[in-house]
């Protein structure tokens, strides 16, 4: 009774206009990480708000790979999964709604939405992952997430042994190249216009990979199967998955604001996800690590601990 009657007052400061106090942690980012860490401050009765622009990394793919017990589940279904299992616990509310400006102050911190919502909490975990910028290639998007990947950890099983491209210049591509050998012999360099190096060359040859280096014109394909990629110049090469390395940024713009150091849209971040910033943590791809979704889960969760026992210290020591 009395933790449906929190939950009821929690809503009602949501859902007005003006400031939440009673707030112990805010959580930007409603992903697997934010989700995870949700459920382990929910579980220790910490009132918890998470607030999620619902546009997730992963929003393209259909099956998410390499999570124990989840290997193959619909992105989408396993986070409305975690969302109902959230709703069982009375101190966690969640939100829709973009974060647009944080402030750091003395004892805690301040959020404000775009709808100009405004929320307070002692403690703040942000769990806004990152982006991932296509090239531009076109007929690309239209593969992304089916048949054209970025990650062989996630996607290279389902591919292995297939005739495969690898999009990438210089010794970058030449690396990536030689790192799908382990899920397929059967590679393609494709370095869309740019001539690689003698020694980049020597290496693909070594490894049996072959080359193409004209400028790639378009992906084609029926449906969502990539069946070819078209050159500006020679015959169109038959592939059934292509795999590249995307350039990456941050997907928000709070870390950097509230004084963290940003790199290709990741912090890095102590060994129980704490920030340079007192009271502020980092979990998954928005922090420096392996960028796999049971990775994100699991720094969700240590962030979790590590704020949970950071509020209970502060609450013994008043
Ligand atoms: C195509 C593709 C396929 C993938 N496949 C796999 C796979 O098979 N296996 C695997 O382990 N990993 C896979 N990954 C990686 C996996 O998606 C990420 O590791 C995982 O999503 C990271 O979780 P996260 O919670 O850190 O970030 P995200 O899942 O990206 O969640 C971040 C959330 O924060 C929200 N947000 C951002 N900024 C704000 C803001 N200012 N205000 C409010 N909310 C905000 C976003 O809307 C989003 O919902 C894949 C990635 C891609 C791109």
């Amino acid at each position: 009774m009395e933790e449906v009657s929190r939950r009821d007052i929690l809503s009602q400061n949501l859902s007005g206009e003006g400031r939440m106090h009673d707030c112990e942690v805010i959580i930007v980012g409603g992903g697997i990480a934010g989700l995870s860490a949700a459920l382990v401050l929910g579980r220790c009765r910490r009132r918890t708000l998470v607030i999620d622009s619902g546009e997730p990394r992963n929003a393209r793919s259909r099956a998410l790979h390499g999570f124990l017990s989840r290997d193959g589940v619909d992105p989408w279904e396993m986070r409305r999964i975690g969302g109902e299992q959230l709703d069982a616990y009375p101190d966690v509310t969640r939100i829709d709604g973009t974060v647009i400006d944080a402030q750091c102050r003395q004892g805690g911190f301040d959020v404000d939405l775009a709808d100009g919502r405004r929320f307070s909490g002692r403690m703040m975990l942000l769990a806004t992952g990152i982006v991932d910028h296509l090239p531009q290639v076109e007929g690309l998007d239209r593969y992304y997430g089916r048949s054209v990947f970025h990650c062989p950890y996630c996607d290279g099983w389902e591919t292995r042994d297939q005739p495969l491209a690898v999009y990438g210049r210089g010794e970058d591509g030449v690396d990536f190249a030689l790192e799908l050998l382990g899920w397929s012999r059967d590679l393609v360099l494709c370095t869309d216009g740019e001539a690689l190096c003698e020694k980049g060359r020597r290496r693909l040859e070594r490894h049996g990979i072959a080359l193409r280096q004209e400028r790639v014109l378009r992906l084609e394909g029926e449906g969502e199967a990539l069946e070819r990629i078209v050159f500006a110049e020679g015959e169109p090469l038959s592939r059934s998955a292509l795999f590249f390395l995307p350039a990456q940024g941050a997907h928000s713009p709070l870390a950097q604001r509230l004084g963290c150091e940003v790199r290709e849209g990741v912090s890095e971040t102590g060994p129980l996800q704490q920030s340079a910033v007192p009271g502020l943590y980092m979990a998954g791809d928005a922090a420096r690590s392996v960028k796999l979704a049971i990775v994100a889960a699991a720094e969700g969760a240590q962030a979790a601990f590590a704020i949970n026992t950071a509020l209970h210290k502060s609450n013994s020591r008043e």
